[in-house]
């Protein structure tokens, strides 16, 4: 496996690839990698004759409050993890790289990036969109892995690249969950042991929601008070939010009809996790 820093260096490796007929396959990532990003890279292996990884904390998603700096990182064990599954490039470009000093040039989006996370964290997505666009461009893969973990971001990427005709297929995966329920997630490092047990109560409104849409019920206001109630007898939860949109367009529903996906963000402390089930 090799670890490529620039984006020549990526470039010269895919046209060797494509000159001997191989299929490339692309699971962009921030690193700190666990076993929800192992979930993807594996069906990556899978489904494609080669594998590249990036692992890129992307500046331009976050805002000036957020965790950039503190978000967790170690190259080393990434790549380990990437080998024992057969990735075949890693990219790990610094900021500077992917990011002149006087780049102006974004992707955005309407509709979709406004509702859910884009209402709290408005710029994220011009800059998920921004980045992923980049390494589309760079690595050229046939087909790109995106996790369920992020369904706003995954319903996203699958428009933007329907309505820019980019020629790649959009795999969406499942999500990859601890024992107890929690969603596998770097930021799960921020919290400590009380917030660690706390943290359940994502996963116990998403299974309480879900049970009740699978067993009929469709007014959509009695399933988010439901899960919003379960959320409030948690004392150190402090909803960001809590919403059942359509499936495609992000928007509010009032009553079910599939595809929906119901999705919530939550402060744990200071650590702001999110989750969801789809439909
Ligand atoms: P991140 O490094 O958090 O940006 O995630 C990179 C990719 O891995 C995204 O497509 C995520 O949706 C996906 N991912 C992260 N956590 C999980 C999980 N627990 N299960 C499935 N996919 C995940």
């Amino acid at each position: 496996m090799k670890v490529a820093y620039t984006v020549q260096e990526v470039r010269e490796q895919v046209k060797e690839w494509r000159k001997e007929g191989l299929t490339v396959g692309l699971v962009p990532t921030m690193g700190y990698l666990h076993e929800g990003h192992a979930s993807l890279m594996k069906k990556a292996v899978e489904e494609n004759d080669r594998v590249v990884v990036s692992v890129f904390v992307n500046p331009t998603q976050f805002a000036p409050t957020e965790d950039l700096e503190s978000y967790p990182r170690d190259l080393e064990k990434d790549c380990a993890l990437c080998e024992s599954i057969g990735v075949s490039l890693v990219f790990h470009p610094e900021p500077e790289e992917m990011y002149a000093p006087d780049f102006c040039t974004w992707v955005d989006m309407d509709v979709l990036s406004k509702t859910l996370c884009g209402k709290s964290r408005p710029i994220h997505f011009r800059g998920v969109c921004t980045v992923v666009s980049k390494l589309f461009h760079i690595v050229t893969p046939d087909k790109a892995y995106f996790g369920q973990k992020d369904a706003q971001q995954l319903a996203i990427i699958r428009r933007m690249v329907r309505d820019l005709n980019m020629d790649i297929e959009i795999v969406g995966c499942p999500i990859v969950r601890e024992e107890d329920g929690l969603a596998k997630s770097s930021r799960n490092t921020y919290l400590n042991e009380e917030e660690r047990k706390a943290a359940l109560i994502l996963s116990k409104s998403i299974f309480l929601g879900q049970k009740m849409v699978e067993e009929g019920e469709t007014d959509a206001a009695k399933v988010k008070a439901a899960m919003v109630a379960n959320i409030e007898t948690e004392p150190l939860a402090k909803i960001d939010y809590v919403e059942i949109v359509d499936g495609m367009s992000m928007q509010p529903i009032e009553t079910i009809k599939t595809p929906i996906l119901a999705a919530m963000a939550v402060y744990i402390g200071k650590t702001r996790l999110i989750d969801n089930f789809i439909l």
